[in-house]
């Protein structure tokens, strides 16, 4: 987070203090830096710049209508798993030629939305989706274009709850089903066979993983000997959660990949979220009560399990960081924990934190994706702000949901 950080023993966003925000704004709220935004996506660009890919920015990490906005304007496309984040791609303002729609499950409304709007490529993980997808495509009198999604049965090696690439996952088609599939498609008059795509799973820091996965492509793609148009290498790449963790090494996957592609002429597609967003926030949060029991101190933070999902679905760990840094130190074990009746309401147990007190303010770091995408109304509590700032500026880009409207639906 190079442009969040400490600066003189206070957390800055850029350049505002985050204690400022916290006195202007309700907590708890998301903050966003725009800055960190437009660097993460650079520097993704830059490292694949011989590659020259199509990026897609995975929109059910992080559905902000202003950020997909910013990422727009910098040339992201976008890789959509429902009608509404399609409707939400296009409402800002992402070409229908950068939008490749994913997912198990799409419904046949889906699939018609997808159609009318002419996205790029339908990434498909069944026959029977492939069947369905042909009979629309016939009706309409067009021929649509349609990627495999190939379960390559490789994990990565993360949480089991974001892992997607082994065989006994929901996701994909096994190389056999793979084979099977491509030869019936080769047959059906209204598609056309242009991408093979994989995405193993998420927040993966590993290189290993997706040497594997680019082996298996190229043996795939040699069995089926098609050309394929698109090469769709998914998401996953992983950042830096804890303090000795480090991120992907984007520029040793590019050279990875420079190798593959020799002899070929397909086109990279890669769907990150997690890499472009999850550095760029900080959850904002205040202490509504400090209580001691069984010899344990619980710090009860005005945000919660339905704010941040996370800690209570992944066992995520997110740095706790006061927004104002002290040097004296608290004795034991402080556990961070929300106000939902939940006892999965936890965020983290500190050991050696700094003295803090009710009133208080602390940050959750790196909580830019799958943080606001992934909230509910759990405990009838309204969808918090998001705020994001620029440099000396700073503004509401979600309002808070109003009680009225939460009670009145
Ligand atoms: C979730 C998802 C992604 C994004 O994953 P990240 O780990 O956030 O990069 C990309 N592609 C598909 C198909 C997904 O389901």
């Amino acid at each position: 987070m190079k442009h969040i950080r400490l600066r003189k023993n206070n957390l800055c966003v850029e350049n505002i203090a985050a204690l400022k925000l916290a006195k202007i704004y309700k907590t708890p709220f998301y903050c966003y830096s725009l800055r960190q935004l437009q660097d993460n996506y650079q520097a993704l660009k830059d490292s694949f710049k011989s590659i020259n890919p199509l990026i897609c920015f995975s929109i059910k990490s992080n559905s902000n209508i202003k950020l997909l906005n910013e990422l727009k304007k910098m040339g992201a496309g976008a890789d959509v798993v429902s009608v509404g984040e399609l409707l939400k791609a296009k409402k800002a303002g992402i070409k229908s030629n950068k939008i490749v729609f994913s997912g198990v499950g799409k419904t046949e409304e889906e699939i018609h939305m997808a159609v009318r709007k002419r996205v790029l490529l339908i990434n498909v993980e069944s026959e029977n989706e492939v069947n369905l997808i042909n009979k629309i495509a016939k009706r309409a009198s067009r021929k649509i274009a349609i990627g495999i999604r190939l379960n390559p049965n490789i994990t990565g090696k993360t949480h089991k709850k974001i892992s997607t690439g082994g065989k006994q996952e929901k996701f994909g088609l096994t190389q056999n089903d793979f084979l099977n599939l491509c030869k019936k498609i080769k047959k059906m008059k209204n598609l056309n066979l242009e991408g093979i795509s994989v995405h193993i799973g998420s927040q993966i820091t590993n290189i290993e993983p997706f040497k594997k996965v680019l082996m298996v492509i190229n043996k795939i793609i040699k069995k089926t000997q098609i050309n394929f148009k698109f090469i769709d290498l998914g998401g996953g790449m992983g950042i830096s959660y804890l303090k000795n963790e480090k991120p992907m090494n984007i520029k040793q996957y590019a050279k990875l990949i420079n190798k593959f592609l020799k002899n070929k002429d397909s086109k990279i597609i890669f769907e990150p979220g997690r890499f472009i967003i999850g550095n760029v926030a900080i959850l904002i949060s205040k202490i509504i009560y400090i209580k001691k029991s069984a010899g344990k101190r619980f710090v009860v933070l005005d945000a919660g399990m339905n704010d941040l999902m996370r800690p209570a679905l992944y066992d995520a760990y997110h740095q706790i960081i006061p927004l104002k840094k002290t040097n004296k130190l608290l004795k034991g074990n402080i556990e961070f924990v929300g106000p939902i009746c939940e006892s999965s309401d936890r965020f983290s147990t500190e050991k050696k934190f700094q003295k803090i007190k009710e009133g208080d303010y602390i940050s959750l770091a790196n909580v830019g994706a799958y943080g606001m995408s992934l909230s509910s109304n759990y405990n009838t509590r309204p969808f918090i702000a998001e705020i994001m700032v620029s440099g000396s500026k700073h503004k509401v880009i979600r309002k808070r949901q109003s009680l009225k409207n939460l009670v009145n639906n």
